[in-house]
């Protein structure tokens, strides 16, 4: 604890703002802030493995990580290590010269599906769900991208397109031309929209934001058999489920070859990075079509690297898989008459509650854990793939105790 107080009184000296108090933090962000984020009333300074620490000195077990981020837990020392050598030797160099860091990521990714030929790199989701939608339509020549209800794809306006939301979109319409929504896990509703028009076929193994909904194997083979015989690419979404599922990729689970894989959150970690796999029925892409400034950046690529080489070394997707079904199997023998459904996949749980989550993520965080909405009725646990089964059990006994307290008091808001 006076260790910490050293550290925030550290911080403190580095601004010139008088902050004295967590309570200043907050009011000094929300003066200044866009005011897009729904927010919650912890300032949080400092993490290692799954805890983080407000500015209080309060630890919390972190099982929203940055939105499932934190793959490695905060502050891995690989990762450390990787961003603090590259930063030393080069932090900036464009795609339009070659770089050592880059050439041996590019090289891993491609490598993480058999048949996967390139790679286009980016800084985040919304940046490789935009590229992977352009590939599809230069691919085709089509304009079509048929998405599913309940999905997530970002928010830029490609993205946003994809994205099934009604509250993130309204507000932004007319959004790109050529999108429609068919319902998740209903092959027959893909037959009938997959088209001569359509370009591409994008969906996530496991829909994260939109409520922690699996996919039915059958449903994912048959949009890939539909994407060949109707000449449409097969657009996979993996930025959330991206080594958490107790596989690197999720349709390694599926035997899935997608034409293209967007990745981003973990990949480096919690450093900024997207990128899109690209296959073979892509085709050649021409120069000058697409591009991205900080795309391939070696900062963003040495810490890919060590998260890679970290998730491999030390089987960590392995540990997702196996903890994660202990996680679930805990939380459904919790049999609470609040719980609808308990659903997931590795490290990417879901609790579908019979009322409205956010006032139970306010009980959670008050019992030391933080976690995540996914839709208004859903918590949503993004554990490090590093978490103790300790503090897993630990996540268990808050989540059973905030659900059996007597409900609290409805938030204000939204709820993404
Ligand atoms: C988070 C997310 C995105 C968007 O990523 P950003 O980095 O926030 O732009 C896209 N798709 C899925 C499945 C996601 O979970």
């Amino acid at each position: 604890m006076a260790l910490l107080d050293v550290q925030i009184e550290q911080m403190a000296l580095h601004t010139e703002y008088p902050v004295t108090s967590p309570e200043e933090w907050q009011s000094l962000e929300d003066r200044h802030t866009s005011g897009v984020y729904t927010k919650r009333p912890v300032v949080v300074v400092r993490g290692e493995g799954a805890y983080v620490w407000d500015a209080a000195g309060r630890r919390y077990v972190d099982c929203a990580t940055g939105h499932g981020v934190a793959l490695l837990g905060h502050s891995h020392p690989r990762l450390v290590a990787a961003v603090q050598q590259q930063a030393e030797r080069l932090i900036t160099c464009a795609e339009a010269f070659y770089n050592d860091r880059r050439a041996e990521l590019q090289a891993e990714l491609v490598a993480l599906m058999p048949g996967m030929e390139r790679v286009f790199l980016c800084n985040s989701g919304t940046e490789a769900v935009e590229a992977a939608l352009k590939f599809a339509r230069l691919a085709t020549g089509r304009p079509g991208v048929v998405a599913a209800r309940n999905g997530f794809h970002g928010r830029t306006m490609g993205a946003l397109s994809a994205t099934w939301r009604p509250e993130y979109r309204r507000p932004f319409e007319p959004l790109v031309p050529g999108f429609s929504h068919v319902p998740y896990n209903d092959p027959a509703a893909l037959e009938a929209a997959v088209g001569p028009d359509t370009a591409a076929v994008i969906l996530e193994v496991v829909q994260g934001e939109g409520g922690i909904r699996p996919a039915d194997p059958a449903y994912l083979q048959r949009a890939q058999e539909l994407c060949r015989e109707r000449g449409a690419m097969l657009v996979i979404d993996e930025i959330q489920t991206f080594g958490r599922t107790g596989r690197i990729l999720a349709c390694e689970h599926y035997g899935l070859e997608p034409d293209l894989i967007c990745l981003a959150k973990g990949l480096a970690g919690g450093v900024p990075i997207g990128a899109v796999l690209i296959g073979p029925r892509v085709g050649k892409l021409p120069p000058s079509v697409h591009g991205s400034t900080f795309g391939g950046n070696p900062l963003a690529c040495a810490a890919a690297l060590a998260t890679l080489r970290t998730l491999r070394k030390d089987s960590l997707p392995a540990r997702a898989g196996e903890l994660g079904a202990w996680f679930l199997a805990r939380l459904r023998a919790l049999s609470l008459p609040i719980i609808r459904e308990v659903r997931g996949l590795g490290l990417m749980v879901g609790i579908e509650l019979r009322r409205r989550a956010r006032p139970y993520l306010m009980a959670l965080l008050q019992r030391g854990v933080l976690a995540l909405p996914a839709g208004p009725t859903v918590l949503r646990f993004l554990p490090p793939l590093v978490i103790s089964p300790d503090d897993l059990e630990f996540v268990v006994q808050a989540v059973a105790d905030a659900l059996q307290a007597p409900p609290p008091a409805e938030g204000e808001g939204e709820d993404g």
